[in-house]
This record gives structure tokens, sequence and C-alpha cells, in this order.
């Protein structure tokens, strides 16, 4: 089975990742984390890049699916032929939510780039974090990290992000779950379990 993690910045996603997996290991499943933009050497290369240099949007999409490519490639198929779970941090959804919503790059393109890179691999369920603008900001203001160029955009660009988001959920209601990330963390972990084991197992 093949799991993403979606959300704005501040949603609280990465730790969600470690318990899932490990809630799956708890069940005898062989678990891959992994995250997008990165995951394999070369992808944590580009990763790099893409979260520090500026560039042109079509430059940063094509980048974006370059780096899927590669890890789709080198470790998601290989890893779910071989029958194992992939709980993946990110996946094509931030594309269409960052690039497209947040950049606002032609739908049309970005389809035609998923078509190319994964027609034939598709997440079984995503999980969508989500959260009100505010409170996903001031998280990542009391985490006090330095700020990566996409985490540095200004409130309306994560707004946009965060609609874009919902839309796609909206779209793909079978396999996009909306989680409310404003929520405890035992709260949140019982939803996860109750919508992966409806769903996956
Ligand atoms: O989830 P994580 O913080 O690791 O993502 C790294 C950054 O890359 C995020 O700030 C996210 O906004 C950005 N990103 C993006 N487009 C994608 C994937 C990630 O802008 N397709």
């Amino acid at each position: 089975k093949f799991i993403t993690f979606e959300g704005i910045d501040g949603a609280g996603k990465s730790s969600h990742v470690e318990w899932l997996a490990e809630w799956l290991r708890g069940q005898g499943k062989t678990v891959l984390v992994t995250r997008e933009p990165g995951g394999t050497e070369l992808g944590e290369k580009l990763r790099t890049l893409l979260l520090n240099d500026p560039m042109h949007l079509e430059t940063e999409t094509l980048l974006m699916f370059a780096a899927r490519r590669e890890h789709l490639a080198k470790l998601i198929e290989p890893a779910l032929a071989r029958g194992e779970w992939v709980v993946c941090d990110r996946f094509s959804d931030a594309t269409y939510a960052y690039q497209g919503g947040g950049r606002g790059l032609d739908r049309s393109k970005f389809l035609t780039l998923e078509h190319w890179v994964h027609a034939h691999v598709q997440p079984d369920l995503t999980l969508l974090f989500d959260l009100p603008l505010d409170v996903a900001r001031e998280r990542i203001a009391l985490a006090s990290r330095v700020l990566d160029r996409f985490e540095q955009e200004r409130a309306e660009f994560h707004e946009r992000v965060r609609l874009a988001y919902l839309e796609r959920a909206h779209g793909n209601p079978s396999r996009i779950r909306v989680v409310d990330a404003n929520n405890s963390l035992d709260n949140i972990r019982k939803t996860l379990e109750q919508i992966v084991s409806t769903n996956c197992l």
C-alpha cells in the first residue's frame, strides 16, 4: 500500500508520518518511510536546490517531477513490488497545491507531468492535514527554525495552497481524507488508525 501525507507547512505531518509507520510495523507490516522532494541521494540534492534557490516556476515544477521520477524508480516502485508499505511525506498533490494553487501553474501542465511521471502509480490513500493558517503559522514560529523559501512566503500564498489542497480533496473523495490537524495528538492518532484500518488493512 502507498500512503501519502499532505498539508500546509506547520500542519504537523512529519511527526504523524513517523507515528503511523510505527503503528503499521506494530501490525506486522514492513514499512518504508520517505519524503518529497527527496528520498534518494539525487532527490535530496534537488531538495536542497528547490528549497533554497529562487527559480522560474516551470523550472521548480519540472525539478519537483524529476525528483519524483527518480524517487519512484529507485525507492517507491521497488518497495511496492516487494509487497512493502510506503509512507511518503508529500507527493504530487503538493505540486498541485504549491506550484498550482500557490504559484499559479497551469493545471494542464501539472496534468501532463503527472501523467508522464506516474500515470501507473497513485497513492492508495492520502491523508490531508488541514488547519487554519494562523494556527499553522503560530506553530512554525514556536518551532523557531530556519525557514525555507516556501515557508517564507506570505500568508496569502499559504491560504491559496490550503484552498487548492481542499479543492483537490473534494475532487478525489475516495483517495484523499481530510484530517483536522487542529486537534489533540491523541485524537489525530485515533483518526489515523481508523482511516487506515478501514481503507487499507
Ligand atoms: O514537507 P516539507 O516541509 O519537508 O516540504 C519542504 C518544502 O517544500 C515545504 O515548505 C513545501 O512548501 C515545499 N514543497 C513545494 N512543492 C512541492 C513539495 C514541497 O513547494 N511539490
